[in-house]
């Protein structure tokens, strides 16, 4: 049963990851969760049950968030199965890497489709759904600060991103929406850590001053702020949760 007075928050890439951790925390929060995925069923399956396991709510819905029919239906069946929607988080994101050359531009379309396209479909149709009071939230990333070579693609992607949410912040004004990215670091989870070797990782981990990777749960609980009670004040923002990355 539908609990009318529980709030609602639509999490995408939230089978694997940070998005699975964001959808944990927000779980937690006491947010009925809409557990978004691309193609891994099971894991977005999984995730509802561990939400449900501990006494929360989930629903689990594929859908591509590049395709705009895909990204409609994700929101369709949110509004449809629980009337409401408050908190958007789009957390999915792809990280293919390659020099900037004219022999990767398939490259170039597939990240920007999936990191760009997908923040823009999903930023809207949160625009035209949130009640008032809505939060949204995106990820962008401090790899931007670095400019290491073969991000360039990722790069633009989330320098779009950024863009996007200033953008999106101001176009709310007079319907009490906040609009911000999280920008993390390095993260273990398999977007990062996937063709890198042992040495690749170390290195990277060293870079911060904190001198380790993130776990998804230090991502999840800057996402958790902003979208609870004492996040409401912070609007058109990037907030980089790096341990000193960049
Ligand atoms: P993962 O690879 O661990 O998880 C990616 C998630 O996104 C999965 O749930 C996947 O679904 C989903 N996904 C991928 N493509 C699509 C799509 N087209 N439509 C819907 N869902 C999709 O990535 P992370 O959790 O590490 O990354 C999450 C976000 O954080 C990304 O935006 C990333 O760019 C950003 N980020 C990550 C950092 C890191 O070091 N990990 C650092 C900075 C930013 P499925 O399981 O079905 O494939």
């Amino acid at each position: 049963m539908t609990d009318i007075t529980r709030k609602i928050a639509l999490v995408t890439g939230a089978s694997r990851g940070i998005g699975r951790s964001i959808a944990f925390k927000l779980a937690d929060d006491g947010f009925t969760v809409v557990v978004n995925y691309a193609g891994n069923a099971s894991s977005a399956a999984q995730v509802v049950a561990d939400i449900e396991g501990k006494g929360g709510q989930a629903l689990a819905v594929q859908a591509d968030i590049a395709d705009p029919q895909s990204v409609a239906r994700l929101f369709d069946k949110t509004l449809e199965t629980f009337g409401r929607l408050d908190v958007v988080v789009n957390s999915a994101g792809i990280m293919d890497l390659a020099p900037i050359s004219t022999a990767n531009i398939d490259l170039f379309d597939r990240m920007l489709a999936t990191n760009l396209r997908g923040s823009w479909l999903v930023m809207a149709k949160a625009a035209e759904e949130l009640q008032e009071g809505g939060r949204i939230i995106a990820l962008s990333s401090s790899v931007l600060a670095k400019s290491f070579p073969g991000y360039g693609a990722y790069i633009a992607s989330k320098a779009g991103v950024e863009g996007l949410v200033k953008v999106l912040a101001n176009e709310l004004r007079g319907r009490n929406i906040t609009v911000n990215a999280v920008a993390p670091g390095p993260v273990a989870t398999d977007l990062f850590l996937e063709g890198k070797s042992d040495e690749q990782i170390q290195s990277i981990a060293a870079m911060a001053p904190l001198e380790r990777l993130a776990q998804p749960e230090d991502i999840a609980g800057v996402v958790g702020f902003l979208a609870g009670p004492n996040g409401g004040w912070v609007n058109a923002q990037i907030l980089r949760a790096n341990g000193g990355f960049a």
